[in-house]
């Protein structure tokens, strides 16, 4: 859980990195920006700030902002029912995105490398093959493939086109998070 100041903060964060990348959003979007803490109450961490533009059955389109030091922790889109489960693009808009998504040769970090997911969780990560995408890059996960992200020293902005969103239904590695942000008074 996280405290309403904290949430704000981070919704006020997120608005002028979305803000600085020209993209033309709304006063009324901003004030939906949602922030995730993934359940574990450590945000500057673990955690997500996602402005969702699109939301209908067949397709979402979202921004995301990281801020420096900030993970997206690694998750797949299982299928559900009939549906294959999220395909999704992610597309760099700003600063620089470290998307890791195949357990790679070594089962660890490849040399040279600069992953860092929160120390205290590193036995919940376990794809680790890196692809950098700068401003104009992308790349499509297929459905059901695990993968996490972080950003470059400055944070970064993501685009995600996906097919259908199901956020609550999202698996991830650690055992610990739960999707859905708490937040108390304070
Ligand atoms: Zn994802």
């Amino acid at each position: 859980m996280i405290t309403r100041t904290e949430y704000e903060a981070a919704q006020a964060q997120a608005a002028a990195l979305f803000l600085r990348t020209g993209i033309a959003v709304r006063q009324a979007e901003l004030d939906q920006i949602a922030v995730a803490d993934f359940g574990l109450g450590e945000l500057e961490q673990t955690g997500a700030q996602i402005l969702t533009l699109l939301d209908t059955a067949e397709i979402a389109v979202k921004l995301i902002a990281l801020f420096p030091g900030q993970t997206l922790p690694e998750h797949r889109h299982p299928p559900l029912g009939d549906y294959p489960g999220k395909a999704e693009t992610l597309r760099c808009e700003w600063g620089e995105v470290r998307l890791y998504v195949d357990p790679g040769p070594s089962g660890g970090l490849e040399d040279g490398a600069s992953g860092r997911p929160p120390v205290h969780r590193r036995d919940t990560y376990t794809v680790w093959k890196e692809v950098i995408l700068l401003p104009g890059e992308q790349m499509t996960l297929q459905p059901d493939t695990l993968h996490w992200f972080q950003p470059g020293p400055e944070g970064c902005v993501v685009w995600s086109f996906s097919s259908r969103a199901v956020d609550v239904q999202d698996v991830f590695t650690d055992r610990e998070i739960t999707r859905e942000t708490v937040v108390i008074d304070g």
